[in-house]
């Protein structure tokens, strides 16, 4: 195995990749809250989805829990980029925690459009995987006038009391294409149903299957950075495979299979946003160590995207 991945290679990373400004910021966030009020700070869920970086986290004290009961009365409790239902935030407040919220400015922007379509008595088809905690977030903020709707399928047994009265959102992490899909055979069964008033897929969901398209097209194997429950990074394995070139999620170079190899001169590698930069050199550094490795870049878009502090670690 090894004397067949052993080969001078290309590897073309795809621009942009890794980390977005929702990540950086949910990162940050639980540091200076670290700085600021010590150890522990409880975080409730993984932070963002990605292993690396709540280990690293959970050794500078951060301790992630499931729910708000395993965290004692008091305490400092951040939420989680991907954002939490009321019924959470009622619960926090009922213990008399002190939050700071992580969610991404994104994902509430998404909740803002939830509460305001409930408000004017219309029902949201939800369009996202089942159990995501965005959305379960998402689900909560209007739980009798939402609905989930995951493929194109659930949409033909779709029931809607008033059909005038129909709106959509999407979790933010959704493939592009596949999600298009689903709205349109919501729009073909329901043609007055509402959209958002803009697109709930984030920019940095959108330019990661860009970029990936293009390494894609030029690559023999495409290596994603990221961690298996992390939504957008598992869309941009799909996105490669569904364009005809082999990919793999790698939580890092050690999950790097020497069998994948045999054979590839060009390897597509891209990270989703919740993988940090430092995973994509660790894999470049393997390869390297596996015969010449020549790195260029394919930068489809650039990314300005910043997103201010809470005050609570300002
Ligand atoms: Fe926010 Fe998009 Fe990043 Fe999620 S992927 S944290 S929605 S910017």
């Amino acid at each position: 195995k090894w004397a067949a991945a052993c080969r001078q290679r290309t590897v073309l990373l795809a621009g942009p990749r890794s980390f977005c400004a929702g990540v950086e910021r949910a990162i940050e966030i639980v540091e200076r809250a670290l700085e600021l009020r010590g150890a522990p700070v409880y975080v409730r869920k993984q932070i963002v989805h990605n292993t690396r970086v709540v280990s690293d986290l959970e050794q500078r004290g951060a301790v992630f829990v499931d729910e708000l009961d395993e965290v004692p009365d008091g305490a400092t409790v951040v939420f989680s980029a991907h954002g939490v239902s009321p019924a959470v935030r009622t619960d926090a407040s009922g213990r008399g925690l002190s939050v700071i919220d992580a969610t991404c400015p994104l994902v509430s922007k998404v909740h803002a459009e939830a509460r305001r379509f409930a408000r004017e008595g219309y029902t949201v088809a939800l369009i996202g995987h089942a159990g995501h905690e965005e959305v379960e977030g998402t689900l909560g903020e209007a739980p009798d006038s939402t609905v989930l709707v995951q493929t194109a399928q659930d949409v033909a047994s779709l029931d809607v009391a008033d059909p005038s009265k129909l709106a959509f959102l999407m979790q933010t992490t959704l493939a592009i294409d596949e999600a298009a899909d689903v709205a349109g055979a919501l729009r073909d069964k329901f043609p007055q149903m509402r959209a958002p008033g803009s697109d709930d897929i984030c920019y940095a969901t959108t330019n990661r299957q860009a970029a990936v398209r293009a390494v894609a097209a030029e690559a023999d194997l495409v290596l994603v950075a990221g961690s298996a429950n992390s939504s957008n990074s598992v869309r941009l394995v799909e996105r490669s495979q569904r364009d005809g070139t082999p990919a793999h999620l790698i939580d890092g170079a050690t999950d790097i299979d020497l069998a994948w190899l045999s054979g590839v001169s060009v390897v597509g590698l891209t990270a989703g946003a919740s993988a940090p930069p430092a995973v994509v050199s660790e894999i470049i550094d393997a390869l390297s160590g596996l015969g010449t490795v020549t790195v260029t870049e394919r930068v489809t878009t650039t990314e300005s995207v910043q997103f201010g502090l809470p005050r609570e670690v300002r």
